[in-house]
């Protein structure tokens, strides 16, 4: 979300007359975007002494909050000899700590919460102007901007916000604090967006959100679906969409044998719509070849859900799932809603429905309370679901969340032992996953021509699996059958078959 969000902006401020320069830290947690003077202002500059300096940030872990203080520190120095310099916040950080964080570093100028990334370019000029501490967290309301002024850095592949926020409780995260609760964008916006995506070339769609799988089901709490034409009071109103003159598509209509997804009566708009029907909807776009989505709960990975993926063979059979923990005792304390059994069933069934499935996941080591034991079962977990990859985490407490309230007692020595065992672990796992898939065939998505060798392609299979292997330029934005016939690391190596 945060890379959407960073294009946004970026888009906004190219708009506005900014050049851009771009910077990623290495996990994408803290991407940053850097805007220049406007062009033609001073052009020798450029590349050294950006005006601003924006950082849009996350809060999941503390990591990632650390490195945002330790670069701020270090733009406080900065700022001495070059006083001029806006610097700026974004993202889940502004979201959670607001304007206290203007006392604790005056050195920063700049905080737009992720509902107010629109006003950007104005409120950089109320800070050049006033030379005041300018802030605008907006904290309602959906924080998706649709805009064609995006800033893609892909000519195929475009990220697709459809919800934000969480209704969860899960007591180790920060996200329902900094997204707030869920609320998703109509199913029509959805579709106009991701067909004016397609209508410039874009041809394989991530559908994002905090917990994609539960899209549309806050409305459905609120109204019974079994009404469809009666008022509807609630977050759908208070819905703030920005959504840029949508070129190359002139006006919404429903594909064809498609019933229209929103109805509306004169004072509001409502939704009807889930996530397995949304995917379903948008895999009628001709054009639109591959669509994945990102992340899950699994309480809300339903069996409706995997088979709209198994009869749409556009729809990715990468799911990523997250499980934290392989123990009862851990999962409750974390309030994930399932324990390890009820988890390992909704793996069986999908597998059972998609057998082509790559399953990844995410875990955290050290959790509050975490014994031993109950580590033994995050292995056993591992070891027994073998996942096709596996983010694994230290866990680190987050203000606000309800493990405040619990000890964090596993000490941090024990803490990196556990992460370094299961990422070794997990490593095993997936050099042994991979190794299966040598001399088979497999349909690559062509994302690009090595910058290093350009008969070198790279692409994607449907499982997300990374491919090079050798072919032509006119190749690149189309399929390809592709056998795998080595690995180097995680990408493998493939021949091209003969058509
Ligand atoms: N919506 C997802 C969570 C997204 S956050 C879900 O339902 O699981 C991405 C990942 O960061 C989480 O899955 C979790 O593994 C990790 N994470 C979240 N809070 C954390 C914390 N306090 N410490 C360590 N890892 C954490």
């Amino acid at each position: 979300m945060n890379v959407y969000d960073s294009q946004v902006a970026e888009g906004l401020l190219k708009k506005a007359g900014y050049e851009i320069q771009r910077e990623h830290e290495d996990d994408g947690s803290v991407p940053e975007a850097a805007s220049q003077k406007p062009q033609g202002s001073g052009a020798e500059d450029n590349g050294q002494r950006p005006d601003v300096i924006l950082m849009n940030t996350c809060s999941v872990r503390e990591h990632a909050e650390d490195r945002v203080y330790s670069r701020l520190g270090m733009l406080g120095k900065i700022k001495r000899t070059n006083p001029d310099l806006i610097v700026g916040l974004m993202g889940c950080m502004v979201e959670e700590h607001k304007e206290k964080l203007f006392k604790r570093f005056p050195q920063l100028d700049l905080m737009v919460g992720t509902r107010n990334i629109k006003e950007l370019a104005g409120l950089i000029d109320e800070v050049r102007h006033t030379r005041r501490q300018v802030s605008r967290i907006k904290q309602d309301g959906l924080s998706i901007e649709y805009t064609e002024l995006i800033n893609r850095t892909s000519a195929f592949h475009a990220w697709l916000p459809i919800m934000t926020g969480c209704n969860k409780v899960c007591t180790f995260c920060v996200v329902p604090t900094t997204r707030g609760s869920e609320v998703s964008m109509p199913a029509r916006e959805v579709y106009r967006e991701a067909s004016r995506l397609v209508s410039e070339g874009v041809k394989c769609i991530t559908l994002l959100g905090q917990n994609v799988n539960s899209y549309g089901s806050e409305e459905m709490s609120k109204s019974p679906r079994t009404a469809p034409d009666a008022p509807v009071s609630g977050v759908r109103e208070n819905i703030d969409v920005v959504a840029g003159p949508a070129t190359g598509v002139s006006s919404w209509a429903p594909p064809p044998g498609v019933d229209p997804p929103i109805r509306t009566n004169s004072r509001v708009t409502r939704q009807d719509v889930n996530f397995p029907e949304l995917l379903d909807m948008l895999c009628q776009i001709e054009g639109l070849e591959r669509i994945s989505f990102t992340t899950s709960h699994p309480h809300d990975a339903t069996e409706a859900l995997y088979r709209v993926i198994a009869k749409n063979l556009k729809i990715s059979r990468r799911f990523h799932l997250p499980l934290q923990s392989g123990s009862d005792r851990i999962l409750k304390r974390m309030k994930r809603l399932h324990t390890y059994q009820e988890y390992k069933e909704k793996i069986d069934l999908m597998r059972k429905l998609i057998p082509d499935v790559a399953i990844t996941t995410d875990i955290i080591a050290g959790f509050s309370g975490e014994t031993e034991e109950d580590f033994e079962a995050t292995r056993r977990a591992l070891e027994e679901i073998r996942y096709d990859s596996a983010f694994i985490y230290k866990y680190s407490v987050r203000p606000g969340t309800p493990a405040v309230k619990l000890e964090d007692d596993v000490p941090l020595a024990v803490k990196e032992e556990r992460h370094q065992k299961l990422l070794q672990l997990q490593k095993k796992i997936m050099d042994r996953n991979n190794r299966e898939w040598l001399g088979k065939t497999a349909a690559v998505f062509v994302e690009q021509a090595s910058d290093r060798n350009p008969l070198h392609l790279i692409g994607r299979t449907s499982q997300d699996r990374k491919v090079v292997f050798e072919g032509g330029q006119h190749q690149v934005g189309t399929f390809a059958r592709v056998t795998l016939t080595g690995l180097r690391h995680e990408t493998f190596i493939g021949t091209l078959c003969e058509s």
